[in-house]
């Protein structure tokens, strides 16, 4: 088989960082993961607002 990081032939049996080819590939990943699970973790904060937002409407509503 081939590390997904950078396409090496690689051997799956005997190997601690499969599927890659090497520690190095693997931390690749991770890091890619990483980076991407940083950007999405920024964005709730505005729904959060919006909600709140929402609530005050509904409040007034009822009056
Ligand atoms: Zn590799």
């Amino acid at each position: 088989m081939k590390c997904p990081i950078c396409g090496q032939e690689t051997t799956w049996q005997n190997n601690p960082t499969r599927p890659f080819c090497s520690e190095k590939c693997q931390t690749l990943d991770l890091g890619k993961w990483a980076t991407e699970g940083y950007t999405i973790s920024g964005n709730p904060l505005p729904e959060l607002d919006r909600d709140a937002a929402t609530d005050a409407l509904a409040d007034d509503s009822q009056q």
